[in-house]
């Protein structure tokens, strides 16, 4: 991830951290700090964890991160996703059903500001059930890859 978009979330006050004590691991004689950025979920499954796509890396301007509030970047991850959900790769958290961009969307991102950050996908129906299903997930047990490229220039 790019510093920038990491200073971005730190100024959103959203990064979080994990502070590892020498007792925990004893190889290394110093405290080690962790930080992890809000991720994307394309599923509940593990393996389906993104780090947050950058605005920068999908065509918008240098300069955007600093105007952006966090209701741009809710905008820019869903439309992030509706590209994840037409390409039929994006899953309900909580019902793990293939999402589609059928007429009637029955779904929504959100973003968990919790535990742990990170946005996902659920039913409307079934977002009710979502705490259940985040109960339990620690956001530096989570192993995350490179978001997926979309073209989310308007067509
Ligand atoms: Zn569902």
């Amino acid at each position: 991830m790019r510093n920038e978009l990491l200073a971005w979330f730190a100024r959103e006050g959203l990064l979080l951290t994990n502070v590892l004590s020498p007792e925990q691991d004893p190889e290394h004689d110093e405290i080690k700090i962790a930080v992890r950025a809000p991720l994307v979920a394309l599923s509940r499954s593990n393996d389906d964890f993104r780090e947050c796509p950058d605005p920068v890396l999908f065509g918008y301007p240098e300069s955007s991160l600093e105007m952006m509030t966090l209701d741009d970047m809710n905008e820019f991850v869903l439309s992030w996703f509706e590209r994840a959900v037409a390409a039929g790769m994006a899953r309900c958290f909580v019902c793990n059903q293939v999402l589609d961009m059928g007429e009637e969307k029955p779904w929504d991102a959100v973003f968990v500001s919790h535990d742990m950050h990170c946005w996902l996908l659920t039913h409307f129906d079934c977002k009710r059930y979502l705490s259940r299903d985040l109960k339990g997930r620690h956001p530096f047990e989570v192993s995350t890859h490179s978001p997926e490229f979309f073209d989310l220039r308007l067509t």
